[in-house]
């Protein structure tokens, strides 16, 4: 697809409304208005030019010797401080919907936090209006505003628990027992690495330390630990023993409201390693079968049956695990809205305390899309979450926090549901972006949030491979110091100057 624009700071919005029409098409992207010559080719035009006074606004999309034109002048009494950009934008899905027969449930928005919209709409105008604004002016179905709300309601009172000086620690574990056919993770096999785990977990250790220090120094107090990735029970029991009794002696966890472990993959779980968890004091256990179907699993490389997530749960269980997750995929291939609503119904049964439902998003690099393999429809995998979200708020469940990802199938979105008291605080602090996080391990981000509020954060990145992370740890080590700096910053001026 070619994307013409005269306003070269339409660019990032435009290109990703596009996107939500067009997932998989590759779009390029031309500021400067001039058309390119193929007649046949998909081309959308979004323009802007002044005439007689007034703002003109233009957008048109050719496709296939078809053509949709529209035209507009700017109103800026009801676009306000968007300017033109919203007015463009709504021009656009009008004529994108026409052409494609496609209307995406979430509207013109385009970004990974609708919730946060919302909640600021909520700020300025009350909640009713907000939710007018939301499903009119954005046009956003009533059941996703529906959902947005439900989610913020839960949302709210979860970070109402986020202290001022509170932070997360975040430690990732980028090994796998084998790749996933949707995974663009940057996740390594076991077979592969497996000589590469024992120097990796001893890097990680100290820089564990070094985010203990960090932590003190800056006056911090611990509210959740959440070890992700990858798979962390990829781990032998020696090694995950290693790295969480250096938690517990790098922090004070006496404030720490939860202590979560990824056990993605089943067929890492045994009752060694839950009992290892839980007297290091881990307190919630995600096990992910993702589908209880064979074939599905199958088709998406998870190398583990059905029986063994019914094993695998019941092992965390029988260890003592009262708090457990379980995620699911919408629109994965060879599953369908029926065999979806079957592992919707299993896993419910299984009764754990929150199911995660996320969406397909298939990035470039995983094989799925590589090898061009079949896969659900943004339609399809819109009648699965139609299924999910009704059955889980019946079993009990709610919504706490939701999030969208890029080319996810029919713009739709992930949703953590919870039973009340379970949901998890370090998935609705990550998600609002409003607590400070220390990450530990390859791939991982730290996100350092001004204190008072104000809205402000730096990231501070770590490398992305596990072999440069081990290689040059030097530098990992001295980024920690970097933390340090721009909290004392924050505390020291009541802004950032790194932000400037
Ligand atoms: S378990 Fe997760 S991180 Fe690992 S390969 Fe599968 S999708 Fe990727």
């Amino acid at each position: 697809m070619d994307l013409i624009l005269t306003d070269r700071s339409f660019h990032y919005e435009l290109e990703k409304l596009c996107r939500l029409f067009y997932p998989e098409e590759p779009i390029k992207v031309s500021e400067d208005g001039s058309l390119p010559q193929q007649p046949d080719a998909l081309l959308v035009f979004a323009g802007v030019e002044e005439q007689n006074a007034q703002t003109l606004l233009t957008a048109w999309v050719r496709s296939g010797g078809q053509k949709h034109r529209a035209q507009a002048v700017y109103v800026p009494e009801k676009y306000g401080d968007t300017g033109p950009e919203r007015q463009l934008a709504e021009l656009l899905y009008g004529l994108l919907v026409q052409q494609t027969g496609f209307t995406p449930r979430w509207g013109i928005l385009t970004g990974v936090r609708p919730v946060k919209l919302l909640r600021s709409l909520a700020e300025q105008y009350g909640a009713e209006k907000a939710r007018q604004v939301f499903s009119q002016a954005y046009h956003v179905s009533a059941a996703k505003t529906r959902l947005a709300q439900l989610t913020m309601e839960n949302e709210r009172q979860l970070l109402q628990r986020e202290r001022p000086e509170g932070f997360s620690l975040y430690i990732g574990i980028p090994f796998c027992p084998s790749r996933c056919a949707y995974c663009s993770f940057v996740s390594m096999t076991v077979e592969k690495t497996i000589g590469m785990i024992p120097e990796y977990v001893a890097c990680l250790c100290r820089e564990i330390e070094a985010a203990g220090k960090t932590a003190r120094d800056c006056g911090l107090t611990l509210q959740s630990v959440y070890m992700g990735g990858g798979t962390p029970t990829t781990l032998t029991p020696e090694q995950m023993d290693r790295v969480l009794g250096t938690v517990q002696t790098s922090f004070d966890l006496s404030a720490c409201l939860e202590f979560t472990v990824e056990a993605g993959r089943p067929d890492t779980v045994t009752r060694e390693k839950m009992d290892g968890l839980r007297r290091r004091g881990v307190t919630r256990v995600s096990i992910n079968p993702q589908t209880m179907q064979e074939r599905v699993l199958e088709a998406i490389g998870r190398r583990h049956t059905v029986q063994q997530v019914l094993d695998a749960f019941q092992i965390a269980r029988d260890a003592g695990f009262a708090d457990m997750n379980m995620d699911l995929i919408a629109g994965l291939p060879l599953d369908t809205p029926e065999t979806f609503a079957d592992t919707v119904n299993r896993v419910c049964a299984l009764e754990p305390e929150s199911i995660t439902v996320h969406t397909l998003a298939l990035k470039r690099s995983s094989a799925i899309f590589q090898e061009g393999r079949q896969r659900a429809s943004g339609a399809t995998a819109a009648q699965m979450l139609d299924y999910a979200g009704p059955k889980l708020l019946n079993s009990g469940y709610q919504p706490y926090y939701l999030y969208r990802q890029t080319r996810i199938l029919g713009g739709l979105e992930n949703v953590g549901f919870a039973k009340p008291g379970y949901e998890s605080f370090y998935n609705a602090a990550i998600m609002d972006e409003s607590q400070t996080i220390l990450a530990c391990g390859a791939g991982a981000g730290s996100k350092v949030c001004d204190p008072s509020g104000s809205g402000k954060l730096e990231r501070v990145y770590n490398f992305k491979y596990p072999y440069e992370y081990i290689s040059r740890h030097g530098e990992v080590l001295a980024r920690k110091e970097k933390v340090k700096q721009i909290y004392e910053q924050y505390t020291a001026h009541g802004v950032c100057p790194l932000s400037k």
